[in-house]
C-alpha cells in the first residue's frame, strides 16, 4: 500500500464571526488516490481543501504533508504550494493574465525558474490539458471549458504531486465536465493524488477510489464510494442522493434476486448484473396502494387523523406548498424528489405510501402510475386521499 501523502489530525476551524466550519476532523489520503470529499453546500468542503495548500490554518489539531506538520512561514508555504495545486471553483479567479501564456507562465516564473524552464513547464502544461497553441489568447475571450484549462495548466506548469479541485466541474456543461472528469483520470494515472469537492453524487460514485462524506463541517463516513454511498439513511443524513445505479442495485436485492456482492459502479457493470436475471422470475406479494392528498383542497383534519391511523406510512411531497404543509404539520418526509418513482417502487415491494401534492401535480401523479402500470402490466391502486379531491381511481393492468 503506498505512503500517506496528507494528514489531517483533529483539525478544527472557525471563520471570524461565524459558526465552526470545521469540527474536529481526521483522515489520511494516500498517494496516488483519487479522493471525493462530497457533501451539501455549506459542509465544510472547500474550507477544508484550502488547508491542504495551506491557505487556511486550522485553529486546532494539524495536517501533515509528507509526514510533516504544514508550517505556515512564507517559505514553507511556497514550497508546499509547489507540490499541493489549486484550481479554485470559478477559472475567473484564478487566472489573472492578459494572455494564456502568461497566466500559466506565473506560477514557474514565480518560483524563480530559469526563462527557458518557464516556456517548457508552460508548453508542457498546455499540451496536458489539451491547449497548445492558445499560447497568445487573451483567456477572457474563452469558453468555461477552456478557462478551466487554463487554470488547470497553471498549476500542472508547477508539477505539484497532489492536485486538488474546488468543485471541477461547477459551471461547466455536460460534455466539458466529463472532459474535466476524464483529465483528473489522465493525470492520476500518471502518479498526481486527485482531490475534488463536489455535492454531485453520480459525479464522485463512479469516479474516487474513496469518498468522505461531509456534513456541518465533520465526516460522516469516509470509504470506497460502494459503501460510502451504500446506506441510503447516511446518504440522506448528508442531504445528499443515491447514486442511481446504487439505488437500482438496493431494490433488485429487496426484491431477493441473486446479486454478486460487487455493487455496480458502471452502467457496464449493472448490465452484467442484470442479464442473468432475465432468466430468473421476479415474485411480487401484492402491490401497495399509493394514497394522493391535494393539499390545496383535502381538511387539514381529514390528513391528521389519516396519518394517525398509519404511523408509519412513507410520505412524499411534490412542490412547494406541498414541502410547507409537511413542515407546519411536523410531518416527516421520506421523499423529497422523484417521490413517485419512489412510490411506485414502494408499492412493487408491497408497501403503501402518501403523496401530498399540489393541486397542479394532482394528475401527474395519476399520469405516471398510469404508464408505469400501461408499460409494465403490473396494478397499481392510487386513491384521493378524499374521495372527488383527486382524479377517479385508476385501476388497470393485471393483477401480480
Ligand atoms: P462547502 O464548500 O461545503 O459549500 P464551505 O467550506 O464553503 O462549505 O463553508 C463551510 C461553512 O463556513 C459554511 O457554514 C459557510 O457559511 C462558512 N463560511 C465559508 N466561508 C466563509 C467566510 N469567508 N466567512 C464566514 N463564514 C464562511
Amino acid at each position: 500500500m503506498s505512503s500517506i501523502i496528507l494528514e489531517a489530525r483533529d483539525i478544527r476551524y472557525r471563520y471570524p464571526r461565524s459558526m465552526e466550519a470545521i469540527r474536529g476532523i481526521s483522515f489520511h489520503i494516500r498517494k496516488g488516490e483519487k479522493i471525493a470529499l462530497v457533501g451539501p453546500n455549506g459542509a465544510g468542503k472547500s474550507t477544508l481543501l484550502m488547508m491542504f495548500n495551506g491557505m487556511i490554518r486550522p485553529d486546532t489539531g494539524i495536517i501533515l504533508f509528507d509526514n510533516q506538520p504544514v508550517r505556515y512561514d512564507t517559505a514553507s508555504l511556497r514550497t508546499l504550494r509547489k507540490r499541493v495545486g489549486f484550481v479554485l471553483q470559478n477559472p475567473d479567479r484564478q487566472i489573472i493574465a492578459p494572455t494564456v501564456y502568461q497566466d500559466v507562465a506565473f506560477g514557474p516564473t514565480n518560483l524563480g525558474y530559469p526563462e527557458t524552464e518557464v516556456r517548457e513547464a508552460v508548453t508542457l502544461a498546455l499540451r496536458h490539458v489539451g491547449l497548445e497553441g492558445f499560447e497568445r489568447r487573451p483567456p477572457h475571450q474563452l469558453s468555461g471549458g477552456e478557462k478551466k484549462r487554463v487554470a488547470i495548466a497553471g498549476v500542472l506548469a508547477m508539477d505539484p504531486d497532489v492536485l486538488v479541485f474546488d468543485e471541477p466541474t461547477g459551471g461547466l456543461d455536460p460534455s466539458g465536465s466529463e472532459d474535466i472528469m476524464e483529465l483528473l483520470d489522465e493525470l492520476n494515472l500518471e502518479g498526481k493524488t486527485v482531490i475534488i469537492s463536489t455535492h454531485d453524487v453520480e459525479l464522485a460514485y463512479p469516479w474516487a477510489d474513496r469518498a468522505i462524506l461531509l456534513l456541518a463541517g465533520t465526516i460522516l463516513r469516509e470509504d470506497v464510494p460502494e459503501v460510502a454511498f451504500g446506506n441510503p439513511e447516511f446518504v440522506r443524513t448528508a442531504h445528499l442522493s443515491l447514486p442511481t445505479l446504487l439505488e437500482l442495485y438496493i431494490e433488485l436485492q429487496k426484491r431477493g434476486f441473486p446479486l454478486p456482492e460487487k455493487k455496480p459502479l458502471t452502467v457496464l457493470d449493472m448490465m452484467h448484473i442484470i442479464e442473468p436475471l432475465f432468466q430468473t422470475t421476479c415474485c411480487h406479494t401484492g402491490t401497495g396502494t399509493i394514497t394522493v392528498c391535494n393539499v390545496d383542497k383535502d381538511r387539514q383534519e381529514l390528513l391528521s387523523a389519516w396519518l394517525l391511523a398509519r404511523p408509519k406510512i412513507p410520505v412524499g411531497a411534490m412542490g412547494t406548498r406541498a414541502k410547507q404543509c409537511a413542515s407546519n404539520e411536523h410531518i416527516p418526509l421520506d421523499f423529497t424528489y422523484g417521490v413517485i418513482d419512489k412510490c411506485i417502487l414502494k408499492a412493487l415491494l408491497g408497501e403503501d405510501t402518501l403523496i401530498l401534492t399540489t393541486e397542479s401535480m394532482v394528475e401527474r401523479v395519476y399520469t405516471r402510475v398510469d404508464a408505469y402500470v400501461t408499460e409494465s402490466g403490473i396494478h397499481i391502486t392510487v386513491n384521493p386521499l378524499a374521495p372527488g379531491t383527486g382524479r377517479a381511481k385508476k385501476e388497470s393492468g393485471r393483477q401480480p
